[in-house]
């Protein structure tokens, strides 16, 4: 990241993540085996324990933005799945496809491999071919001073929520009836690290505009991130972080004491007006110009 840097050359960038509670089911990695020393006790507040948040919800939290980016430049986006796969619901994937979505690799012309739309040329196609995007899994810790924003870390809190189905009837005084954990990350706050292997201002574009509509749709049922989403859980407000910034500058984003230097402001500046209609216009003739 520096002042002469150009946006054809830009392969890795930071989305901004901040959520009071995530839950990914039973997918969170922790690494509390390394301070529980056999005395773990999962409900205690002092607890320090760190781990990864894997990348595939993540993930299919952002490929759903950037679809909806690509439909509303007017054109259907890549679904996710194979039409050839043994879905469960054969006649939901037919309703997809009338509804903003074509097959999957049906916009690869069988000549040309690497002809796929902008988003199979992200998250990849059939075997064999690889997507460009590669998104991380985010590591958290509760330690504020050793989570390293510029390697794409986040502070965040784990906890195991436990939750009890009860009984209904007055005589057995809510004894429970079922009883279930979760794994949730709490206060999350931090960078996501994503790579493009190889640069484009279009997938640049597409990521901006699918950041802006992930924020401005948070609390929207769809465009919530993992579990529990009517009990507020997944509600991500995102910014894609300036990537003319600096590594001193991306920490101090995260730093709550420090607002913003003169140089950030140009910088943001210099993004919006210039840099930022150089990528939409990018994404607009890449999507204007790809097979459906
Ligand atoms: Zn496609």
């Amino acid at each position: 990241m520096t002042d002469a840097l150009s946006v054809a050359d830009l392969t890795d960038v930071y989305v901004r993540l901040d959520c009071d509670l995530l839950v990914v089911g039973d997918s969170i990695l922790t690494d509390r085996h390394h301070a529980s020393n056999g005395n773990y006790d999962a409900d205690d507040p002092q607890n320090q324990i760190g781990g990864i948040i894997p990348a595939y919800p993540l993930s299919g939290w952002l490929r759903h933005g950037m679809e909806k980016v690509v439909q509303q430049h007017g054109h259907t986006a890549c679904h996710p799945g194979e039409s050839t796969a043994n879905f469960m619901k054969a006649d939901v994937y037919d309703r997809d496809l009338e509804a903003g979505y074509h097959e999957k690799g049906a916009c690869v012309d069988d000549t040309k491999v690497d002809d796929g739309c902008v988003i199979f040329d992200l998250f990849g196609g059939f075997e064999g071919i690889p997507g460009k995007l590669m998104r991380r899994p985010i590591k958290f810790s509760p330690v504020r001073a050793s989570v390293d924003y510029t390697h794409g870390q986040a502070e965040g809190h784990y906890r195991r929520l436990n939750r009890n189905v009860v009984s209904r009837n007055p005589e057995d005084h809510r004894e429970p009836l079922r009883n279930s954990g979760i794994d949730a990350v709490a206060n999350l706050d931090g960078c996501w690290h994503l790579s493009f292997r190889e640069p484009n201002p279009a997938f640049l574009g597409l990521l901006a505009e699918a950041i802006d509509f992930l924020k401005r749709n948070n609390t929207e049922f769809m465009h919530q991130l993992g579990g529990s989403r009517n009990f507020g859980a997944g509600i991500v407000y995102c910014d894609l972080i300036n990537p003319l910034y600096e590594d001193r500058e991306l920490d101090r984003v995260f730093d709550r004491g420090k607002g913003s230097t003169t140089a950030m402001d140009e910088k943001d500046k210099r993004w919006a007006e210039n840099h930022r209609p150089e990528i939409e216009d990018a994404l607009a003739a890449r999507v204007g110009s790809d097979h459906e």
